[in-house]
């Protein structure tokens, strides 16, 4: 209808000069003009700019007829439909510019009423005449919306109105970049300009920010935060939005199908539409009382609108409600059973999923302290809620429900359940899925003297019998006993136990309720689902403390520890616990972890754990007494290696490893200097420190030592130093030792060129000098061809140091050297280490040699390597900021350049990478002397699927905008400078 010309002349700002269609109601006109001089300074949209007679518009004549023709300056910015991905932040930052705009319109008067099909007060009308033109199959989404609004539009009615913007769509929102941070900026095309109440503006912009997103709800609770933060909206607007966004949705899918059949279908309308259907389909499957919680929680009110009368209610009558099991739980002591994250008891079982053990376990801990009752749960991240079957459909990240919303009461079967206040049976089922209620009762009880207030409880795990003559509607008094526990071949298969849980709100739902909730929903979930505890009243002592915020422990961290010791992410993660390729944070969300090479053979591996275990009730001592277990593990490791490596050094860092290396390569040589690679790291100790460029030349590093010969570190990749070194010493500085990986790590993963090390090392010992291998990130079968790196390069090293995966996390770390070598360092003076190669050390060592062995994981390491490297080649081609994929086995590295033609470092998008990784659920990280090589080496039990997973989301976040400006600020300037 209107026709956009920009108008650039090259050296001048540029502008838009619209003309539109001669039917354009001149009000509609003057009612956007005047709003567009409201929002001048306010945010940028575009200026109206006066023609040579100083109005706002000038009519020209077309074939077509009188046309009105307006030029407005342009603004700058990128569609943020086109900006990805959308962080919290920016949709915040979109929702605070649109409430900007309404509060500089508020007082604006139209001084007439406009016709939209657009607004949303006028949804009914529209979807009722379009929806027709919507093959049938696609319907009843639309239908449901209607008869929502339908129910909505009263309460919609009864709203005050004022002129909104009312199409804050993706593509009419505008983001710049300041400082590298998207920020919403810019608010274009006010054709759609209406008089509605506010949260149509929000509902319609929230709709929008939906799309393409897997939980298009927290799109909205986000831009819904920065609109209420600084125009706030009333609970009762807030109730409506759930309903409005899916009108919106519902409209603009009804209204493309309409034109679709009259021939009219602008392409424009169509790109949002697949989106839209999803996002319709997605939000109609959640409960619109629960989408409303999210938003009320976003708005920072209670989860619920009756949340305060219930919860003064529970207080009030708590003190004097019945215990629900058979056990006085305010006077009587409870054993605290924690099936939290963190619960050390339940993870030390052979197998915590298994009912046997956890009721033993219950019954043993309610021995120790004369109670007849566990308890536990009430907003507890559980682990065993960490499988597929608790996954959240949508979630970018694969979320789990994680977090328990009821108090679990352990007691043996059979045992009555009462209910704790008077109500009346509210439903019930038998929901006999394994892992689920079996059956269940749920009651409903009234807040007395408020008129229609009503909250439910839960009892979850009954007997079957439990069910027998119960109808709904049926009375229960306070006491009154209601069922009986059940046993595991009824209840889901779980340990005795009553799942009790308060809800104020049951979404709609009947028999049954959700139990657990997404970390994400937390306060949502546990906001509808008050702690059970206030009516228990079972004393604080008994029950887990709630685990501290992170920014408590970053504040005592701060305080108590060195302020070098650094911290991984901007956002850092409070992890508390590792199963298998996995860390798990005190929320209860889990990430990939694709960096742990010392959790070799999986976080919290069982048999390892056992070994540890074992040991550590027998003895741990040091190596002055005749055990066979240091004996035992110094042989099979040396067996591990070539001959004539032999003779062992137990020590409990690879530092230390390195150090003692050094020493005996001094002792064994008499000499003093030292021959590394640049980008080499070799430990933290003085000696160390002065063998490792990485941090000699690296900040505060005191530069290269006067004894230390650096080879410069050979990049394959772009085809620097790769000639066989074959260095010439100075008479006086023959090296004692030369250091090396196989594959630099620090360095950026760089496996040297193939005959490297036989070079290096035949003139290092044509000039009396010892050949260290560092194994120490390398190590144990991770590069896959070979159990140890340096056997790939064909050589045999003096002394090879060892350490992070040797015992899976337990400070174990080796030195392995000639019988020679040994001899010469045994020079009198005596070698004690009080903790190294003590029995405990050993026993897990050797555990960790049997794992490796019993499950193939050298092989599994090579044949998932080359599946790795494969999916990434194939990722580098599609995304040009990969410039080399190198490594070998489970020891990979990705370099990241800016540009392929001069391979500059992309170190800003590395950074990028990693974060937005660990937001998708995945950990990595960076290394390489400019930090822009992804590094990858996990715990060798990852999976094909994890493999599968880090290839997938990898290629999203690079396509994501990661070319984004990190430069100066581009803050509210007018739209001309
Ligand atoms: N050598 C290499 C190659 C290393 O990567 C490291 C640790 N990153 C060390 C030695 C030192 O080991 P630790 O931190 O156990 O002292």
């Amino acid at each position: 209808r209107d026709q956009n010309f920009l108008l650039d002349s090259g050296c001048h700002a540029r502008r838009v000069l619209r003309i539109s269609s001669p039917d354009t109601d001149p009000q509609v006109l003057a009612l956007q003009n005047a709003a567009l001089t409201r929002l001048e300074g306010v945010v940028e949209a575009p200026w109206l700019l006066p023609d040579k007679n100083g109005s706002q518009q000038t009519l020209i004549d077309r074939p077509v007829g009188r046309c009105p023709v307006r030029l407005f300056t342009w603004v700058t910015g990128t569609p943020l439909a086109e900006v990805k991905p959308h962080p919290p932040s920016l949709l915040e930052d979109a929702g605070a510019l649109l409430a900007r705009a309404d509060l500089a319109l508020a007082d604006l008067d139209p001084g007439f009423e406009r016709q939209l099909d657009w607004n949303l007060l006028e949804a009914g009308t529209t979807l009722a005449e379009r929806l027709p033109f919507v093959p049938a199959a696609g319907r009843p989404p639309l239908e449901r919306a209607l008869a929502r609004w339908q129910v909505l539009a009263p309460r919609l009615e009864a709203l005050p109105r004022q002129v909104i913007h009312n199409d804050g769509n993706d593509w009419n929102l505008l983001v710049r970049y300041q400082g590298g941070t998207p920020r919403a900026t810019g608010l274009i095309d006010f054709g759609d300009i209406v008089v509605a109440p506010r949260v149509c503006e929000v509902a319609i912009a929230a709709a929008y920010a939906g799309l393409g997103k897997g939980r298009p709800e927290h799109a909205a609770a986000s831009l819904l935060a920065g609109y209420h933060r600084v125009a706030p909206l009333g609970e009762d607007e807030i109730a409506l939005l759930p309903g409005l966004i899916a009108a919106r949705l519902a409209v603009s899918l009804a209204t493309s199908a309409w034109r679709r059949r009259a021939g009219r279908l602008d392409p424009y309308l169509s790109i949002s539409e697949q989106q839209a259907e999803a996002g319709l389909e997605h939000l109609q499957s959640r409960s619109s009382a629960l989408l409303e919680s999210i938003f009320r929680i976003a708005a920072g009110m209670d989860a619920h609108k009756s949340a305060r009368r219930v919860m003064d209610h529970l207080r009030e009558v708590g003190g004097a409600s019945a215990s629900p099991v058979d056990a006085d739980l305010r006077r009587e002591p409870v054993a605290l059973i924690e099936l939290g994250i963190e619960g050390a008891e339940v993870a030390e079982l052979d197998d915590p999923n298994d009912p046997s053990q956890l009721d033993a376990l219950c019954r043993k801990l309610e021995r120790q302290i004369g109670s007849q009752v566990s308890a536990g749960g009430y907003a507890e991240p559980r682990p065993v809620y960490l499988t597929d079957a608790f996954a959240v459909p949508g979630s970018d990240r694969r979320e789990r429900r994680t977090i328990h919303l009821g108090v679990d009461l352990f007691q043996p079967a059979g045992r009555p359940i009462f209910a704790p206040l008077a109500g009346r049976v509210h439903s019930f089922a038998d929901n006999a899925d394994l892992g689920d209620y079996g059956p269940t009762i749920l009651l409903e009880h009234d807040v007395p003297g408020e008129d229609g207030i009503t909250f439910y409880s839960l009892y979850g795990h009954l007997s079957r019998a439990s069910l027998d003559g119960k109808f709904e509607g049926q009375a229960v008094a306070a006491g009154e006993q209601i069922a009986t526990l059940g046993d595991v071949g009824v209840n889901g298969g779980w340990a005795p136990h009553l799942h009790f849980q308060l809800m104020l709100d049951l979404l709609d739902r009947r028999g049954e309720f959700p139990g657990v909730a997404p970390p994400s929903e937390r306060e949502a979930w546990l906001g509808l689902c008050p702690d059970p505890n206030l009516l228990f009243g079972i004393p604080e002592k008994s029950l887990a403390p709630a685990p501290p915020a992170a920014e408590e422990l970053l504040e005592r961290r701060a305080k108590s520890l060195g302020r070098n010791l650094s911290l991984a992410y901007r956002e850092p993660l409070h992890i508390v616990r590792g199963r298998g390729a996995f860390l798990i944070d005190a929320l209860g969300n889990a990430y990939l972890d694709t960096v742990n090479n010392v959790a070799h053979v999986g976080h919290g591996h069982p048999r390892v754990l056992r070994a540890a275990r074992r040991q550590a009730a027998l003895l741990n001592t040091n190596t002055r007494y005749l055990h066979s277990g240091i004996l035992r593990y110094a042989e099979r490791l040396a067996a591990t290696l070539p001959e004539p490596l032999s003779v062992c050094f137990l020590v409990c860092s690879g530092s230390e490893a390195n150090d003692l290396a050094w020493r005996m390569a001094r002792a064994a040589t008499g000499r003093r200097h030292a021959l590394v690679i640049g980008g080499a790291y070799h430990g933290h100790t003085e000696a160390t420190i002065g063998l490792s460029p990485y941090k000699f030349d690296g900040p505060g590093g005191e530069g290269r030592p006067a004894s230390t010969r650096v080879l410069p570190m050979p990049d394959l990749y772009r085809q620097r130093n790769v000639g066989l070194p074959a260095p010439i010493f100075a008479p006086g500085e023959e090296p004692a030792a030369f250091f090396a990986e196989a594959i630099l790590s620090c360095g950026g993963q760089v496996d040297l060129p193939p005959g490297y090390l036989e070079c290096v090392y035949s003139a290092v010992r044509a000039a009396g000098g010892l050949c260290v291998a560092d194994e120490v990130q390398t190590g144990f079968g991770r590069v896959g061809d070979h159990f140890w790196a340096f056997e790939s390069q064909g050589v045999v090293p003096d002394i090879v140091t060892m350490g992070k995966p040797i015992g899976n996390g337990h400070p174990l770390a080796a030195v392995v050297t000639t019988p020679e070598v040994a001899a010469a360092f045994a020079n009198g003076m005596e070698y004690f280490n009080t903790f190294g190669g003590n029995p405990v050390s050993c026993a897990i060592g050797e555990a960790v040699l049997d794992v490796i062995e019993e499950e193939g994981l050298q092989a599994h390491a090579a044949e998932l390597g080359r599946v790795l490297t494969e999916g990434l080649g194939e990722t580098a081609r599609r995304h040009p900021l990969i410039g080399d994929v190198r490594g070998r086995g489970l020891f990979l590295g990705v370099e990241l350049v800016d540009d392929a033609g001069s391979k500059a470092p992309a170190t800003r998008q590395a950074r990028y990478l990693a974060e937005r990784m660990k937001e998708r659920g995945i950990l990595t990280s960076l290394d390489g002397p400019a930090s822009n090589v992804l590094k990858i080496k996990p715990p060798l039990v990852f999976s094909r699927g994890d493999a599968d997973r880090l290839l997938e989301t990898l290629d999203e976040v690079l396509g994501e905008d990661l070319a984004r400006p990190a430069g100066p600020s581009s803050d509210m300037a007018s739209p001309d400078s």
